[in-house]
């Protein structure tokens, strides 16, 4: 069967595949901690649940604004000027069916084949794969030699005439690090200089964990406006993944691009869920953000002690998200429990089976000994699953 070019350039998003699998074993009988969720584990805010009642009992059912409700996008372009210190006029922002959509678009909107993107490594798959479907070349630049913050020298030594985007994740999915302000300004910087593109995905900048900044690049290099566009989202701090809103802000011509696009391929974020978020972006649910936050601090606190207890494990301490991103580098390439363990996706599979723990592998993310540990689950189930891999890596040979 002949399929595009275009469908055979990426492969589906790894970070499911690992869900799948664990979903398969769990619908065998057997209880699987699942440490692969990209999403909090807690029901959105009786709010919101409310606010998306009474939008689909409303008039609500029409086509929206492409761009978005206007009202939406009043209480986002306030919000973003109180939390990131970045003025924003309404139509300098937009709504998009959840973060990757609008990830999506501003690739499509600033991208040209040939053009290259420098993606900090390791580094969420989708942004790869994304650069790759706009026609573009996604560079890989490693960060682990910095303990995962990209450092503008990095950026530097991978930069070519062609360059024409950096991605700046913070905090960063997989591994869970805040970019400190000083190095985003020295990025923001160094980005100005070199007239490249920033895309800011701050998807996770409201789960920080006290004593990390989340900063923006704008805020801390004023000229940095102009080059660049940010991505951030309800999905993360709001518990609504599945009701699909993000949002995006940038120069005005980048967001009218961006709009034309989405015309013709969304039409527009779903108008119930628009609505439904309506209270959040007016900042009437921040003390629901703040005890997630203060969840996620304990999760985090746990994880941590559990770990130092398995000396086959290392990973650079997370302060933001909900992820650890673990380092097996003395068992990739040996064995676990007889099975040989070749790399991030071997290991997966051998702790789902033999320790009914579903992590995600970290080829997904572009580091083949890590894999990714999200404490987006109960703190029982978190000390069951970790004692688990304890007992498991334990057999290591
Ligand atoms: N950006 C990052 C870094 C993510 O990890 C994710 C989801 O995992 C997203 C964006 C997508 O968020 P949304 O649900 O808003 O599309």
């Amino acid at each position: 069967m002949h399929l595009s070019q275009q469908a055979s350039r990426v492969l589906g998003s790894r970070t499911t595949r690992a869900r799948n699998r664990a979903e398969a074993l769990r619908s065998r009988g057997v209880d699987v901690v699942n440490f692969a969720a990209g999403e909090l584990d807690l029901l959105p805010p009786e709010a919101l649940r409310h606010a998306l009642y009474e939008a689909a009992r409303g008039a609500t059912n029409r086509y929206t604004e492409t761009a978005g409700l206007p009202e939406l996008r009043a209480a986002l372009a306030d919000r973003i000027s109180s939390l990131s210190e970045v003025n924003r006029t309404p139509g300098e922002v937009m709504v998009t069916t959840g973060a990757k959509h609008g990830l999506y678009l501003a690739c499509l909107a600033l991208l040209d084949p040939g053009d290259e993107v420098l993606i900090p490594q390791p580094g969420w798959g989708t942004f790869t794969a994304q650069v790759r479907l706009a026609g573009a070349t996604p560079v890989p630049v490693e960060t682990s030699g910095s303990e995962f913050v990209p450092l503008p020298e990095q950026l530097e030594r991978a930069r070519t005439g062609r360059t024409r985007m950096v991605v700046v994740n913070t905090p960063n999915n997989p591994t869970g690090v805040v970019c400190p302000p000083e190095t985003l300004a020295r990025i923001a910087a160094w980005a100005v200089r070199h007239r490249l593109w920033i895309l800011f995905d701050e998807s996770y900048g409201e789960l920080v964990l006290p004593g990390a900044v989340h900063a923006h690049p704008v805020a801390l290099v004023p000229e940095a406006r102009e080059v660049t566009v940010t991505v951030g989202s309800f999905s993360k701090s709001f518990a609504v993944t599945g009701w699909r809103v993000g949002h995006v802000h940038g120069p005005a011509p980048v967001i009218e691009a961006m709009k034309n696009l989405q015309s013709h391929t969304t039409s527009s974020a779903s108008s119930v869920a628009q609505y439904a978020v309506l209270p959040a972006a007016r900042g009437e649910l921040d003390t629901f953000v703040a005890d997630v936050r203060s969840t996620l601090r304990a999760r985090h606190a746990l994880v941590g002690a559990a770990l130092r207890e398995i000396p086959q494990v290392t990973a650079v301490t997370p302060q933001g998200a909900f992820y650890y991103f673990l380092d097996f580098r003395t068992v990739v390439g040996g064995k676990l429990g007889g099975v040989p363990v070749a790399g991030s996706e071997a290991l997966a599979d051998v702790l789902l089976e033999q320790a009914h723990i579903a992590l995600t592998p970290g080829k997904a993310f572009g580091a083949d000994t890590c894999l990714r540990l999200s404490y987006a689950i109960g703190t029982d189930r978190i000390a069951e699953g970790l004692t688990a891999l304890k007992r498991v890596i334990s057999r290591a040979e």
